[in-house]
């Protein structure tokens, strides 16, 4: 089959790779109808999330119809058409037991190499390296999916591919940012970000009551659909000074929720910045946190700042002070998928979202490796890449 493969920095190939096979007793194959890239693909790409290895079959959003299916397999039939989680969880431990999935104990087969990283192993992540479990992904015509009874979720034939692909991350990474803050009706959320989890997190944050949404970006047709289809007040981070901005926007409060969809490779402007980029590019710190310190900031005291962007390592000159003298309250992570499968279903049967608007790139496998170049860096209007295989 040909898959989308790692080589590298800024090294993606489309490759003729063996076609998966069922290996454990509750995997199930899958043909992949549409796959996208992720803004977290581009950490891969970029070169800064470790243990990758030449070669690894890239991709953690994907859907399709199930082909194969193991023994063990009770839930899923040959000829299903479903979306699949981008966190791997086994159903049965004690973390996918309190809906924790992104932190199942038992799907990182390299769990040591984790627990040296982080102390405790997350879950395994379908085409996200290594240190993730080593899971080949679903940028490829096939795919070998584990636990197939407890992630994947079966779709009706009246929605479209691309109505319901993003529930595979981005939808749920956006509203697990708002769900997570328990946001007061009528309050105000700040969004640092306007790419695709940003954009879902603003759509999130007015489905769950917020009355003012407050989006950070600097790239012009983001910071407009955040503001014409996501109908957020917007600020672009190189002509506002977001502070003095956000607290004019707050009667001087600052927004009680503030979410940082923007993760490791943060732009900023200045002296940090450039601290930021030197050290990074020295490996000295992992991510660049920018927006994170500017979150905190920000947020008003005994507020929450939630954190879907990912961050893989250390960071730098983080404000602790005036996190803990605001008494704020911080949630982060990636996202329990499959708690939001179903819910998030229903809103897309009854209309309350349409997720495809914010697809501007429809393309094949063939056309993959200009496309990471394209999405990395912001040309073409680029801010969501589906591909078909
Ligand atoms: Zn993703
Ligand atoms: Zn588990």
């Amino acid at each position: 089959m040909r898959a989308l493969c790692w080589f590298g920095k800024e090294d993606v190939r489309l490759q003729d790779v063996p076609d998966p096979t069922i290996l454990n007793p509750h995997d199930a194959i899958i043909e992949v109808s549409l796959t996208a890239i992720c803004g977290s693909d581009l950490h891969l790409y970029d070169g800064y999330i470790p243990t990758m290895e030449s070669g690894d079959i890239l991709g953690h959003e994907f859907m399709g119809k199930v082909v194969e299916v193991g023994p063990e397999v009770q839930n899923l039939n040959v000829g299903d058409r479903v979306v699949v989680p981008f966190p791997i969880a086994c159903g049965h431990c004690h973390h996918c037991h309190t809906d924790a999935f992104a932190l199942c104990d038992n799907s990182n087969p390299n769990a040591w190499m984790a627990e040296r990283a982080f102390g405790h192993s997350p879950a395994g992540i379908f085409g996200y390296s290594h240190l993730y479990g080593g899971y080949a992904g679903g940028q490829a015509e096939y795919v070998r999916v584990p636990f197939a009874d407890v992630g994947p979720i079966k779709v009706p034939d009246t929605l479209s591919d691309e109505d319901v692909l993003f529930l595979s991350d981005i939808f749920p990474t956006g509203y697990q940012a708002v769900d997570v803050a328990n946001i007061e009706p009528g309050s105000t959320v700040a969004v640092w970000g306007c790419g695709p989890v940003g954009l879902f997190a603003i759509k999130s944050a007015y489905m769950l009551g917020a009355e003012k949404v407050i989006a950070i970006d600097h790239v012009p047709e983001r910071l407009a659909m955040a503001r014409h289809q996501a109908g957020a007040e917007v600020l672009n981070f190189t002509d506002d000074p977001i502070l003095e901005a956000l607290k004019e926007m707050t009667d001087g409060r600052g927004p009680q929720t503030c979410i940082e969809a923007v993760g490791m490779e943060a732009h900023g402007t200045g002296l940090m910045d450039y601290y930021d980029k030197a050290k990074q590019t020295l490996r000295l710190e992992t991510g660049r946190p920018h927006a994170l310190r500017e979150a905190i900031m920000a947020c008003a005291k005994g507020g929450t700042l939630v954190i879907p962007g990912v961050f893989g390592g250390i960071i730098d000159k983080l404000p602790i002070g005036a996190a803990f003298s605001k008494g704020l309250t911080f949630k982060m992570g990636q996202t329990h998928v499959h708690r939001y499968l179903k819910p998030l279903l229903a809103r897309i049967e009854k209309n309350e979202i349409d997720p495809s608007f914010l697809i501007t790139h429809r393309l094949t496998l063939e056309d993959g490796p200009e496309a990471y170049r394209t999405f990395r860096d912001k040309q073409d209007e680029c801010v969501k890449v589906v591909m078909r295989p």
